[in-house]
Order: C-alpha cells, then structure tokens, then sequence
C-alpha cells in the first residue's frame, strides 16, 4: 500500500468512527430549553402543566416530564402498561388506585403504580404539586386514559 493510498484508508476509518460516536453520542437537554405545555382538558381537570419532558433513543422505552398540578388538580384515571414511578419534587398531592383508599403524598416520596393498575394523582386541595413522571412505553404509548375524576371521588 502506497502512502496516498494509506491516507485514503486512515480517512475513511476515521470517519466510520466519527460516524459510530454520533449514533451514541450522549444528550444533554438543557434546562429551560422546553417551553411548557398544559395537560390536556380531556385527561385532567384543572390547571397542570407539563415541564421537562425526556424520551429514550433507539430501543429505550423510557418518557416522562415533570408534572405540575395547582391545588385540586388532577388526573383522569388512567394506566400505564409497564407500570409508573413518580417521585414528588414540591408540595402535597394524593395518589388512589381503583377501590383504594387515597394516600398523601410529599416531596422525597417515590410512588411506584405497578402495570394495568387503574389509578389518578395530583395535587391536594389546597396546595399544589409537583412530580417527575416516568413510564415506559411497549408500543409507543405510555398510558391508558379512562373517565375523570369527579368531584366526589376527588373528595374521598
Ligand atoms: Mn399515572
């Protein structure tokens, strides 16, 4: 092999590398670069909002955002395939599953809501709250929405 020829080669093997490292180069999503988006009225009654969303590449499964939730907000029941953890990051909210008692929770707390489990969560009546939310999607959705949460049941 001549040396223009080597050249050429070393060019070519560098690249197929620069290539490689792109494909599993790392993300950093920079605080504040999201703006924020409200819950959708048909998932959730009052005001929440929608901050920091992330999503697995490739074959990650992974998603979530942290969720905001003024007083006597919430979400409609619902359920995740693969389960949900939430971890509370500011003031007092309540999870319930289905035929269960409704349980208070505070920031620090790690809420795990096991697959097909019909539940809701959200902020107390009086003070809101904030949760990171993270699920996993099988098939390219996260969750099962049902009806809302009424009024009634919000109060028990
Ligand atoms: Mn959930």
């Amino acid at each position: 092999m001549n040396l223009a020829a080597m050249t050429i080669a070393s060019l070519v093997f560098a690249a197929s590398m620069a290539s490689a490292q792109s494909d599993q180069a790392i993300t950093v999503t920079r605080a504040g670069s999201q703006p924020s988006t409200s819950g959708a009225a048909e998932n959730f009654t009052g005001s929440v909002r929608v901050d920091a969303r992330f999503k697995g590449s490739g074959e990650a499964r992974i998603s979530g955002g942290t969720v905001t939730f003024e007083p006597g907000a919430r979400t409609a029941w619902h359920s995740h395939p693969l389960g949900q953890t939430l971890i509370v990051t500011a003031g007092v909210g309540r999870v319930q599953h289905w035929d269960g008692p409704a349980q208070e929770i505070r920031p620090g707390d790690i809420v795990w809501i096991p697959p097909g489990v019909k539940h809701w969560h959200g902020a107390s009546a009086t003070i809101g709250m904030s949760h990171i939310a993270i699920a996993e999607a099988p098939d390219g959705k996260a969750v099962e929405w049902m009806e809302q949460v009424s009024a009634e049941q919000y109060r028990h």
